[in-house]
């Protein structure tokens, strides 16, 4: 057993590293190898989290105080402490989530983005000011953070996720509770702690690991915490959604996805097929905006097919830390409802032309793995068509035209991320104008953003404001409006 396996994690509360009251630990396991323990980490229940919350509200006075661009520069030497170790955060995140290390590279990536951004953000805060109707009088907002924040994440981006919440949260003044996926702990323990070392304050962020269904809960509903950063699924995203309007806390929730490309038959066929593939089976087709859906135009149907079947049969399957395209799938959980998904699309008529079994043999043992899996045929009614699998299943359909093709991408609950694959730009233009998508690619595929931009989605992909950019501010502060009457002329004023 290495230093690491056998390292039981604490959680963190109030600036000190201590044991669940619970006295109960869980362990981490590899998903490419389930015999092989990764770390324990504490099973945090009610009490953990309210000490949190407590710890948290304790240091908001303080950490609300510091000026915003001395919070920033903790975040700046956050991410220097990242730089040096990202490598480091790589590895751990292809170990506990199952991802090709390409993949946690460019995960480590974002983060570092992020927190250089959100640090900026520091010397950013900004408010306006404008002309006030009144003579001698001033009038302008300026930006104050929420409080206490709930910052609740998924198991796919174990490092990503957590940082473009907490960096923005961090240098808005806010105070924190994190709790991270229960499968994927131990990324945001090393995250914590490379805060701690930045300098963080005591109390200004705090982990709990511990399931969703009492801590998180806990959180969400507790009276002190005023706002709520979530993502993970729409089933437990729009619940949280409604228990937190109860006591009126600010929510952001991006949630689910079923991402659909369109490729016209004027596409680049060579450039959309990488695309395509890409997205779909890379990460594992973990991804929110992973590609679940491509619907191809029907006089280019049957060669698209015919590549894609061709392209995806030369992915190789394994151990993400051994050069694989595509990793396993994160946990049994995942595994299960991925199979369960690929027998449903079978049961229901559409047509697998590739893939669709778990894979054994030696080379397999002990890991979660199934085959890159097409399904091609597909009704827009059937059940793989409308809900999310969250794994390497994609499902191709048909279109007569660009209508047929937008009404498939539109009629889903979902809206996260879109794509469409064609030369023509006034199609393209009038697929922006049309599909229900947070975000929108054009030549390009369903993935992820840049750290500057909005991301998120609609429907029943996102609710709140959206993450990152100059969006994360706005959601993680509170404008406030001041009017100024220096020359003591209230008397004049009409306000209603
Ligand atoms: P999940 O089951 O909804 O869990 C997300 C987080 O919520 C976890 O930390 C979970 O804790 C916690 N949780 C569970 N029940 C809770 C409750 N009652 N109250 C408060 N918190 C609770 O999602 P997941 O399986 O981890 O992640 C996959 C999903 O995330 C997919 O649907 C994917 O599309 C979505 N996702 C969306 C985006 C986006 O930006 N739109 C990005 C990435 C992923 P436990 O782990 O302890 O259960």
């Amino acid at each position: 057993m290495t230093a690491s396996q056998s390292t039981t994690h604490r959680i963190y509360i109030g600036g000190q590293w201590v044991d669940s009251v619970s006295g109960r630990t869980y362990q981490i396991t590899n998903p490419a190898h389930m015999d092989s323990v990764l770390g324990t980490v504490q099973a945090a229940v009610v009490e953990d989290a309210e000490k949190a919350v407590e710890a948290a509200h304790d240091a908001l006075a303080s950490w609300a105080a510091t000026p915003a661009p001395q919070r920033g520069s903790i975040l700046y030497r956050a991410f220097e402490l990242m730089r040096d170790q990202q490598e480091e955060f790589a590895r751990l995140i292809t170990l506990e989530e199952g991802k090709p290390l390409p993949d946690a590279r460019g995960e480590v990536k974002r983060s570092l983005n992020i927190t250089e951004y959100a640090a900026g953000e520091g010397r950013r805060m900004f408010g306006y000011t404008t002309p006030s109707e009144l003579s001698d009088t001033v009038a302008y907002t300026v930006r104050r953070p929420l409080g206490v924040v709930a910052i609740i994440t998924p198991w796919n981006f174990p490092l990503a996720i957590p940082a473009w919440k907490i960096a923005p949260a961090l240098v808005c003044g806010n105070t924190l509770v994190f709790k991270p996926a229960s499968s994927t702990p131990l990324s945001a323990v090393k995250l914590v702690k490379l805060f701690e070392e930045a300098g963080l304050p005591p109390g200004v962020l705090n982990l709990v690991t511990g399931p969703g269904a009492s801590v998180g809960d806990c959180l969400v509903a507790h009276p002190k915490v005023k706002g709520v950063s979530f993502t993970g699924s729409t089933e437990i995203g729009s619940k949280l959604y409604g228990q937190a309007a109860r006591t009126l806390k600010k929510v952001q929730c991006e949630m689910g996805g079923k991402n659909a490309v369109i490729i016209l038959a004027d596409a680049d066929m060579d450039h959309a097929m990488g695309g395509v593939v890409q997205a779909a089976f890379g990460s594992t087709g973990q991804r929110c905006t992973a590609t679940s859906r491509v619907i191809v135009e029907e006089s280019a149907y049957e060669t698209f097919v015919e590549e894609l079947i061709e392209r995806t049969s030369k992915l190789t399957v394994g151990d993400g830390m051994e050069s694989a395209d595509v990793g396993p799938t994160a946990s049994e959980a995942q595994f299960q409802k991925i199979m369960e998904y690929i027998g449903i699309g079978t049961e229901e008529g559409a047509k697998l032309v590739y893939g669709g079994k778990a894979l054994s043999g030696p080379e397999y043992e002990g890991g979660y793995y199934i085959q890159p899996t097409i399904f091609i045929d597909v009704d827009p009614r059937m059940r793989i068509a409308q809900e999310e699998i969250f794994g390497p299943v994609l499902t191709v359909f048909k279109a007569k035209d660009l209508d047929e093709a937008m009404e498939i991408a539109n009629n889903v609950q979902f809206g996260l991320s879109s794509s469409i694959y064609t030369r023509d730009l006034p199609k393209a233009f009038r697929y922006v104008e049309e599909v229900e998508a947070g975000m929108v690619h054009i030549n390009s595929p369903t993935l992820g953003g840049e750290v500057h931009l909005p991301f998120g989605g609609t429907k029943a992909s996102g609710v709140g404001a959206r993450e990152q950019g100059t969006e994360a501010v706005n959601f993680f502060s509170e404008v406030v409006t001041v009017y100024v009457d220096y020359a003591g002329h209230r008397a004049q004023a009409k306000f209603i």
